[in-house]
């Protein structure tokens, strides 16, 4: 029976194609989101992939969410957490509350949707999580400290439990995106986009959701049973760790 996948923010951006990519390769899939409905069902039309709506920085939504996919789809095997948000200040202006809704967005939600599947890939001895991080986890980037430090702690997070699950056959990889053509990077004034972000990208050009969603099939397929731990830089050259 075709194997189980998840991608939470999976109806919007970079999630969409993963979810698309996915489904393509076979993969029964449950698209999450947090509040954009008509996204959703529209996204939902289109594809043919069902949506399920909860707040992933909420560990009792996670559950409730993860246990209705489980039920109307099957147990999980592929964990996607792309979910992810930004609030953008320098941290001498930055408030407490962009700084915890950063933090609880793209890092509690990953404690919490991973600890609810991982029991469950051990006992079946198989499964595989990808974490979506972002250059500036890698780098640092001003005015983002808040989502530089969540996306960092990510790839702390993927080592330690790569190690602990690699036993069990449950691999555990990381992927930082540069600047992708999201509906967010078009929204840059054209200038900004010219002088001052695609100078820094070697390869020319922003990347696209797509080339995303190629690297999430990649680490998402059986045949990628030996890398675990790692970290997938996709950012046209920008940054080479
Ligand atoms: P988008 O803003 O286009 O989409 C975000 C998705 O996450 C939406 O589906 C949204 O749901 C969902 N989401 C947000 N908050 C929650 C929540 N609390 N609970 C459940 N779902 C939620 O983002 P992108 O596609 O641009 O980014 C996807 C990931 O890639 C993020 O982790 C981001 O940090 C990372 N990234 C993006 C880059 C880029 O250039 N775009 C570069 C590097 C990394 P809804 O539609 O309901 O709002």
């Amino acid at each position: 029976m075709a194997r189980v996948a998840v991608v939470t923010g999976g109806t919007r951006g970079i999630g969409q194609a993963i979810s698309v990519a996915l489904k393509k390769k076979g993969f029964r899939v449950a698209a999450n989101y947090g509040g954009n409905d008509t996204a959703a069902r529209q996204f939902q039309a289109d594809t043919g992939i069902p949506v399920y709506k909860w707040d992933v920085s909420d560990y009792a939504a996670c559950e409730k969410g993860v246990a209705s996919v489980t039920r109307e789809l099957g147990a999980i095997d592929v964990l996607v957490n792309n979910a992810g948000i930004t609030r953008d200040g320098m941290l001498h202006r930055m408030t407490k509350e962009n700084w915890d809704a950063v933090m609880s967005t793209n890092l509690d939600s990953v404690f919490n949707m991973s600890r609810l599947v991982i029991e469950g890939m051990r006992n079946r001895k198989y499964g595989r999580i990808v974490n979506i991080s972002s250059i500036n986890g890698r780098k640092g980037q001003m005015g983002q400290a808040n989502y530089s430090a969540a996306k960092a702690a990510l790839l702390g997070f993927t080592k330690a439990v790569a190690q602990e699950n690699a036993a069990r056959g449950v691999t555990v990889n990381v992927i930082a995106p540069g600047y992708i053509g999201t509906e967010m990077v078009a929204a840059m004034p054209k200038d900004v986009l010219d002088t001052k972000v695609l100078p820094l990208i070697p390869v020319g050009r922003l990347g696209t959701v797509e080339e995303i969603a190629r690297c999430v099939t990649f680490l998402a397929d059986e045949e990628a049973g030996f890398i675990t731990g790692a970290c997938l830089d996709a950012n046209g050259g920008q940054y080479m760790a």
